[in-house]
């Protein structure tokens, strides 16, 4: 796969990111629908600390379902998302697929916190659900 490369709307923070993809998950929980003022975010899983930057995120300090800290890095000029460190998740950084250059291969497999997903979603086919965020991998 190609050196993944992106950044904000703006282009004061752009990012570059060598190693592959965890995985590709949308998440439709109420507080990625506030932040993209979407109807929920595509989110690139990578290995944690993985992410190069250019130029400084500003970041809100949210609150995950587990209680532990989401911190939510942003571009203060343009509003763009661009990564979520949730802290209950020490092995990835979520990557906000919309701040890719090249979004051609990104397809999310995975879908949580169904259970407040906007009624007009449809998912694909092939992919899971999760009412909440899923099952610790054991
Ligand atoms: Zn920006
Ligand atoms: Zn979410």
């Amino acid at each position: 796969m190609a050196q993944i490369s992106g950044g904000c709307l703006c282009g004061k923070i752009k990012y570059t990111c060598n190693a592959a993809p965890v995985m590709v998950a949308a998440c439709h929980c109420t507080h990625c629908q506030k932040q993209s003022g979407s109807a929920f975010s595509v989110n690139v899983g990578l290995p944690k600390g993985t992410l190069q930057f250019t130029g400084k995120t500003s970041i809100f300090e949210d609150k995950g379902s587990s209680g532990l800290p989401v911190f939510r890095h942003f571009c203060s000029t343009c509003g763009s998302p661009l990564f979520s460190d949730v802290v209950a998740m020490p092995q990835v950084d979520w990557l906000k697929a919309g701040t890719l250059d090249d979004t051609s291969w990104v397809k999310p497999t995975i879908n949580i916190w169904c259970r407040s997903a906007q009624n007009w979603v449809t998912y694909p086919e092939g992919a899971t659900q999760f009412a909440a965020t899923p099952p610790p991998a054991s």
